[in-house]
């Protein structure tokens, strides 16, 4: 059987001759492919409050039923993909830019870092070694120092300080993973690489600490029996009396305390743990302290708020997504430490085939010992394009509103005796529920989120179910939040 290729090039299918192959897109077609793509996106961001926020209607399966269950034999003109995006894989998908969008944490992507994005796929290096792309290792490195620069973060943290610097992750619990896997050479001073005993190490983190910190730890073979869970106060922070009581008990017991994670912004509500107080503790007991940041760190971009990064100064690593509130897309988390021969002890590698002048005379970076994988993208060009072309002033204005939103959303919330606010509002994040009971919290959830008008996440704050409410999109405004919070009114009758 003979095809023909969209673009005029015969190709032969089947057992039936030679195959003739399709010639691939040409850089005529590629230039006005992507101008209709950046069309395409622009008219999708601009015109997202046409969609759903999800679609209630979607079952699981549709979108693959939607798709030829075979590869195509035949090259298809790029209008027939874009054609797809429309009919298939919009009605398929969670509007995260929407901004209705009031789930989980925000993940937004601005047009400056879909262009850095995009960049990054077309100049397509791979930035393990210096020596494999300079400027991929470099602009890092100095977004790093910017960032550090812009959040306030404490010296010992940069490129320059003696003993730390910082990379670009994919995402915070790669961060973390990174950190544990610091600390764990640090507590057997490198022993680990060579006989793998980790069976005196103990982790703390607590009930509020992200689901990632048990994951890095599982994988760094300590294991959840070995992970403490610190019980946490009122405002559901690490209680510092109990990690204490918690380490000493372990010390006792003839184990190594290795590893705290405090978090600045949990995910539940936004607790603040007591950095400072927390490292005196690991300081007296050689743990190293990892605070994770990934959501609220980026707060501290206003300097009203820089409150977020109290206690890093006596932090071994740090973390914090400007894929998630700054705007740059995923994936991108800033991973900062003050220990980087811990880091590269625990991560560098150097078989014959990646030997270089550069990596041997010490005088580079090779961010592939900073890290798990061996091949990185250009990433830090999303994070230069935003900073550069959006404008730090232009961020800072989002927060200030998202912060500004959500105080005026918990005025409302609080004129309304049927709910109540069940944890402290310090940033973007409100944590609310009916006094009816967890059913009827649950019931409007699930409710609401059927609408399609807005969604919602749910968690559970001391034993009870909570409705999080997480003002973090770019495109929303006062008339988005007021009109979910009317929604959530009427829902709840
Ligand atoms: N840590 C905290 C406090 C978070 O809120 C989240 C995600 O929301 C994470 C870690 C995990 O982030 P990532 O998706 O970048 O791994």
């Amino acid at each position: 059987m003979l095809t023909t290729c969209t673009k005029g090039t015969s190709a032969r299918i089947g057992s039936a001759g030679p195959r003739v192959p399709c010639v691939p897109v040409t850089p005529e077609e590629f230039r006005q492919n992507g101008y209709a793509l950046i069309d395409w996106i622009t008219d999708y961001v601009e015109g997202i409050e046409a969609f759903p926020v999800v679609n209630p209607e979607l079952k699981p399966g549709d979108v693959r039923a939607s798709l030829p269950a075979h590869p195509p034999s035949a090259t298809e003109p790029f209008d027939a993909v874009l054609r797809d995006l429309d009919a298939v894989i919009l009605p398929g998908i969670t509007h995260w830019q929407h901004p209705s969008f009031f789930a989980y944490f925000p993940s937004n992507a601005s047009y400056s870092s879909i262009l850095g994005e995009l960049t990054s796929a077309g100049l397509g290096v791979q930035g393990m070694s210096w020596i494999t792309s300079p400027a991929c290792t470099e602009v890092e490195t100095l977004m790093l120092d910017w960032m550090q620069e812009l959040l306030g973060l404490p010296q010992r943290f940069r490129s320059d300080s003696a003993t730390g610097g910082g990379v670009i992750q994919g995402s915070a619990s790669e961060a973390t993973l990174a950190a544990i896997l610091a600390a764990r050479w640090r507590a057997t001073s490198g022993q680990v690489n060579h006989d793998g005993d980790t069976s005196t190490l103990v982790a703390y983190a607590t009930t509020q600490s992200h689901s990632s910190i048990e994951k890095g730890l599982r994988i760094a073979g300590i294991g959840v029996e070995r992970m403490r869970i610190v019980p946490v106060d009122q405002h559901y922070a690490m209680r510092v009396d109990e990690l204490t009581r918690m380490m000493a008990a372990d010390i006792g017991a003839g184990l190594t305390p290795f590893f705290v994670c405090a978090t600045h912004g949990t995910t539940s509500s936004t607790a603040f743990d007591p950095t400072a107080e927390i490292a005196a503790v690991c300081h007296a007991n050689n743990a190293w302290l990892h605070v994770d940041a990934a959501m609220s760190g980026i707060a501290a971009l206003a300097p009203e708020y820089r409150w977020v990064n109290n206690g890093l100064e006596l932090a071994d690593s740090y973390c914090t997504n400007p894929h998630k509130w700054m705007g740059v897309n995923f994936d991108c988390d800033l991973f900062w430490t003050a220990d980087r021969a811990a880091l590269l002890g625990a991560l560098s590698i150097l078989p014959e085939y990646l030997r270089s002048q550069a990596a041997e005379s010490g005088a580079v970076i090779d961010y592939r010992d900073w890290q798990v994988p061996l091949g990185r993208r250009f990433r830090s060009l999303k994070l230069w394009f935003t900073i550069r072309c959006d404008g730090i002033e232009s961020i800072q204005a989002m927060i200030r509103e998202h912060v500004r939103l959500t105080e005026l959303l918990a005025q409302w919330v609080e004129a309304d005796s049927r709910f109540e606010i069940v944890a402290p509002h310090p940033l973007n994040l409100l944590c609310l529920r009916l006094r009816e009971g967890n059913e009827a919290t649950d019931s409007l959830i699930e409710r609401t989120n059927l609408t399609g008008k807005a969604l919602f996440t749910r968690t559970v704050l001391n034993s009870q179910s909570t409705l999080r409410f997480s003002i973090g999109s770019r495109l929303t405004t006062e008339r988005h939040v007021l009109e979910a919070w009317r929604l959530l009114q009427s829902l709840a009758q």
